[in-house]
């Protein structure tokens, strides 16, 4: 038998359950969960701010080692270690997947979100979708890699090649991605909560140029603005911020509604991005890069079965660095 912790319905506690381990299906690995990470999305899901199929057992951030593969399931052997990231399937047929943006791709499933995800001691995934993952990274440690990594690496090429770069919400992704960005010769501007010294703290110690309360004028102009936190009004804030030709980039989700501003903010050729899921591409550039340089995850770890208190403590904004259940 396997457990999980299952949502049955928004807005309640995940329910612990034990069901008959699956039996991977053509092209697909049953995966033994050593980690998996819990991400902002994984919030969304369980408050009930995104909407889809349930059941569900919730995590995209699913680290373990392969038990059992289905037919044709051969790019990996017995006991590999593998990432399932949220991109679980695409259907390779569509125009977003025939011109390389499979991220957008018109029919695909979403681990964690559209079919069974990690907080649980086993997996089902698409082997196709699965990646290896470096050596150097312990498994807790890889965990957060998979999307707050993945995710705040998306958003971090989307935002262009400039070298001053402001970061709204220090959490998981921010915390990976400072550390890309400051390697890459960059300097980033922390932006957290008004008042939350822990996190603008951390954020300096990661290599960050500054920290500060999100309303507050950076110390220099931003060429680009990468906003994690799910606040629709960092968006005018951002882009007040950012020169000309630069970019306000949402790598969440969810976000709530975005006020009204002036055109002339907007003008001058600044523009405002979301970021969608992610590439397989994405995914392999970005595990390479995070052994190269090498990012420090930092993480709390919770048994499984304490899903529940891991996710209220996340959302009252206290953990540093990312979230990770064990089972
Ligand atoms: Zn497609
Ligand atoms: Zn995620």
């Amino acid at each position: 038998m396997m457990r999980a912790m299952q949502l049955d319905c928004p807005g309640e506690p995940l329910r612990l359950v034990e069901r008959p381990i699956p039996v991977p299906g053509p092209g697909e690995l049953l995966v033994e969960v050593s980690a998996c990470g819990i991400c902002r999305t994984d919030l969304h899901i369980v408050e009930g701010d995104l909407h889809g199929p349930l059941p569900i057992v919730p995590g995209h951030e699913v680290v373990g080692r392969v038990a059992a593969a289905g037919e044709g399931a051969d790019a990996f052997s017995i006991g590999d270690r593998v990432g399932i990231p949220w991109l679980g399937r695409t259907c390779g047929r569509c125009p977003y997947c025939r011109s390389g943006r499979e991220n957008l791709c018109d029919d695909s499933l979403f681990t964690g979100y559209t079919r069974d995800g990690g907080f649980a001691t086993h997996c089902v995934a698409d082997a196709r979708f699965c990646f290896p993952i470096p050596g150097r990274f312990r498994d807790v440690e890889a965990a957060p890699l998979l999307c707050a990594g993945l995710i705040g690496y998306r958003s971090l090429k989307l935002a262009g090649e400039g070298k001053v770069l402001g970061v709204y919400g220090f959490g998981a992704a921010a915390h990976i991605l400072a550390q890309v960005a400051v390697w890459q010769g960059r300097r980033v501007h922390a932006f957290t909560r008004a008042g939350d010294e822990k996190a603008q703290a951390f954020a300096l110690n990661l290599g960050c140029a500054s920290a500060a309360d999100s309303g507050a004028p950076p110390p220099e102009p931003l060429d680009a603005a990468i906003i994690f936190a799910p606040v629709g009004a960092l968006v005018p804030e951002a882009l007040r911020h950012v020169r000309k030709g630069g970019r306000v980039v949402c790598g969440g989700i969810h976000m709530s509604d975005i006020p009204s501003f002036p055109y002339a903010d907007l003008w001058g050729e600044r523009s405002v991005i979301s970021v969608a899921n992610l590439t397989r591409a994405d995914g392999e550039e970005f595990l390479a890069l995070a052994a190269q340089v090498p990012v420090r995850t930092q993480t709390r770890a919770f048994a499984l079965e304490k899903a529940d208190e891991a996710i209220a403590t996340l959302r009252s904004g206290g953990i540093e660095g990312a979230a990770v259940l064990v089972p």
